[in-house]
């Protein structure tokens, strides 16, 4: 019994260990950023976000997932002021990619016909390379469809790619909410984290960080360590 504890212990051990290896990805590097929610709805909080991100030269590392109608009532192409400011963020180094298309509920959770009229409706405004599912849900036969299409899924523990190979990621986010009193444990945890990880580090944002004195302060913090790592 008492060995079968300890086997059990073992394999767990193992199972969260490889879980914790994140795939290191050359064409992304050591460092990338992923923009969540990028729609009309926080155009002032994006450009907010992304003068932080261009102090500490970071533009081509930071990846931003835009909603293409967002509550299926913000179509961006009709939306010149968002449609220029990505037009710029581009300009400046910035990827635009896609995350979802109204980003309603579980929206990819759905089957592969919605998913293809949605995607291509997606890829018409936007030339992504990168898809993340809204609240990282989709359903498999909606995930083939994206990947047919030669986008990059990017979810929460797994990155799947066009080409069929799926690698284990942490996708980790410590900004979500972040008050005085969590200050000191999220940020030590992310320096910690960025230091120990030898994988490619995903570090994902949602634009209301800029609203959050905390969230700012651990943008500076955080990117003042990765740029000098970075050189
Ligand atoms: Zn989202």
């Amino acid at each position: 019994m008492k060995a079968k504890v300890l086997l059990l212990i073992i394999l767990a051990f193992f199972l969260s260990s490889s879980l914790t290896t994140p795939t290191y990805f050359s064409e992304l590097g050591k460092f990338v950023i992923l923009v969540h929610d990028v729609s009309p709805a926080y155009i002032s909080q994006i450009e907010r976000l992304a003068s932080i991100i261009n102090e500490y030269g970071l533009q081509e590392k930071t990846y931003l997932f835009v909603i293409p109608n967002h509550g299926g009532g913000m179509p961006i192409e009709k939306d010149k002021r968002f449609m220029d400011l990505l037009e710029n963020l581009s300009s400046w180094g910035y990827h635009i990619e896609l995350h979802g298309y109204t980003h309603v509920g579980r929206e990819f959770k759905c089957s592969r016909e919605e998913a293809l009229s949605k995607i291509e409706l997606g890829i018409k405004i936007v030339k992504a390379e990168y898809f993340i599912p809204p609240r990282y849900a989709i359903s498999a036969g909606a995930r083939e469809v994206v990947l047919a299409n030669n986008l990059t899924v990017i979810e929460r523990f797994y990155l799947y790619s066009p080409e069929g190979m799926v690698y284990p990621i942490l996708n980790r986010e410590y900004t979500w909410r972040i008050s005085k009193i969590l200050y000191t444990y999220q940020f030590s945890r992310a320096a910690s984290a960025y230091k120990n990880t030898k994988g490619t580090f995903f570090l994902s944002l949602h634009p209301t960080v800029v609203d959050n004195p905390e969230g700012v302060k651990f943008l500076h913090e955080f990117f003042k360590i990765v740029r000098e790592d970075l050189g």
